[in-house]
């Protein structure tokens, strides 16, 4: 990246046509969706707006162009998920499937599983998913672990050319597809002879061996369907393993590498939509004062102190998300701190913002204890901060030779 933190006119334009699809297309779902009690129901009133959006060809953006996508710099990506999930960031994370769950396929797949398992997303209409199937009911923070410890329980057992899968997975986005019969492509986190591995499973493999054990009714996030799944002799043919036996546990933590950079990004839509509105509230309301609630410094220093973590997040995680698409060595570290700093820092500075509004802010009809619903999500989710992800900062500091200046280049 050339540090100059000006948006390049093209970054303009992508600003632009993702605010104009998202203010267009998505502020009328999230209202839609708020409204809806059912999970499930919610999360079908989204497809509309998914078909659109492969139309206008965001999808495509998601894929790197080497595999024939059209994705662009970090901080585009950065730029498009903001305005996205500015208007609604359920939507945002469920249109992402593929940014997880092909992740293994680009680091370790042959030629002919690339072009097989990319096709369907490169695709100018249709609603195509992708899930990554890691999380299981019993718990993933230790996935990796080993007998005696339960640790990844889905089994993949060979049956010659295929292995047959049963487990059952949780909380993945998309796990049981529009209707029941799975994504177009589920990359399942497995067990196999030689330990943890990943295999992807397509829509006809899954057909008829994927059960849905339940839905869960989020308190935030709502739009995004996440479901509890049972997958029953689930025969994936031994060519869908991505590298080898054994290989899943990396590959696993690599998957999860853009997505958890990009929550930086979730959080500065959060703290940015609820910035606005008690920016507006201080400067419009007088709770019965002389003058609006804003000249008095407590209100004044609350929405600076705010203002001033909102740029500090961006900036963190512009620069975490260009280290993850350009495969920079300091990938890993800057996009933990975007995960941690950023979702932390969000909870508290909605929750800050909140006292800065008052009373007003716990009516439901005001908006801003809905930002604070999605920020809670940011620290549990793509891996928790407590069971995952402080635990890789942590492996990084025991690190022989940890050098603090090299993520920044100013070793
Ligand atoms: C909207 C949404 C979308 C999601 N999308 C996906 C997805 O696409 N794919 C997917 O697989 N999952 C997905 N998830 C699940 C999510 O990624 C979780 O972060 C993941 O399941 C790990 O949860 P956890 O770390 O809380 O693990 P758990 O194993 O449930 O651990 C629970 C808690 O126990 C403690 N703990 C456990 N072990 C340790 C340890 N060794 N050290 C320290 N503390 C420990 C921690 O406090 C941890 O938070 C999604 C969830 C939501 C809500």
């Amino acid at each position: 990246m050339v540090v100059s933190f000006q948006l390049s006119p093209e970054q303009e334009q992508l600003k632009v046509g993702a605010r104009a699809f998202a203010e267009e297309h998505l502020r009328d779902l999230a209202a839609a969706v708020r409204a809806e009690p059912d999970p499930l129901t919610r999360a079908l009133l989204a497809r509309p707006a998914f078909e659109k959006a492969v139309g206008a060809g965001f999808l495509k953006g998601l894929i790197p162009t080497a595999v024939g996508g059209a994705a662009g710099s970090g901080v585009d990506a950065a730029i498009f998920v903001e305005e996205w999930a500015t208007q609604s960031p359920d939507f945002t994370i469920s249109f992402a499937g593929p940014l997880i769950a092909l992740m293994p396929v680009y680091e370790v797949g042959t030629p002919e599983q690339v072009q097989r398992f990319v096709a369907p997303f490169l695709a100018d209409s249709g609603a195509p998913l992708a899930a990554m199937a890691f999380s299981e009911p019993g718990g993933s923070a230790n996935f990796d672990a080993e007998a005696p410890a339960a640790g990844t329980t889905t089994t993949a057992v060979p049956d010659g050319d295929h292995y047959v899968v049963n487990g059952t997975k949780a909380w993945a986005s998309h796990l049981s597809g529009w209707d029941g019969d799975g994504p177009d492509l589920m990359t399942i986190v497995c067990r196999a002879p030689g330990g943890v591995s990943l295999l992807v499973a397509e829509r006809e493999h899954l057909a008829g061996h994927l059960e849905v054990e339940e839905h869960y009714d989020l308190p935030g996030l709502r739009g995004c369907l996440t479901s509890r799944v049972r997958l029953r002799d689930v025969r994936v043919p031994r060519a869908n393993l991505l590298g080898a036996e054994g290989q899943g546990v990396a590959l696993t933590r690599n998957a999860f590498l853009p997505s958890g950079a990009s929550i930086g990004i979730f959080a500065v839509a959060a703290m940015r939509g609820a910035f606005e509105l008690a920016h507006r509230f201080a400067t419009t309301e007088t709770r019965g004062g002389a003058e609006p609630i804003i000249a008095h410094q407590a209100v004044a220093d609350a929405l600076s102190d705010a203002k001033g973590r909102i740029e500090a997040v961006r900036l963190l995680s512009w620069r975490a998300l260009d280290a993850v698409m350009s495969q920079h060595p300091s990938a890993l570290e800057l996009g933990l701190h975007a995960k941690v700093l950023g979702s932390e820092t969000a909870v508290e500075v909605v929750q800050r913002l909140m006292q800065v509004v008052g009373v007003t802010a716990y009516d439901e009809r005001f908006p801003l204890a809905e930002y604070l619903q999605e920020a809670l999500a940011y620290p549990l989710i793509e891996g928790s901060n407590i069971g995952v992800r402080r635990r890789q900062l942590q492996a990084l500091l025991r690190t022989p030779g940890y050098d603090p200046l090299a993520a920044s280049g100013m070793s």
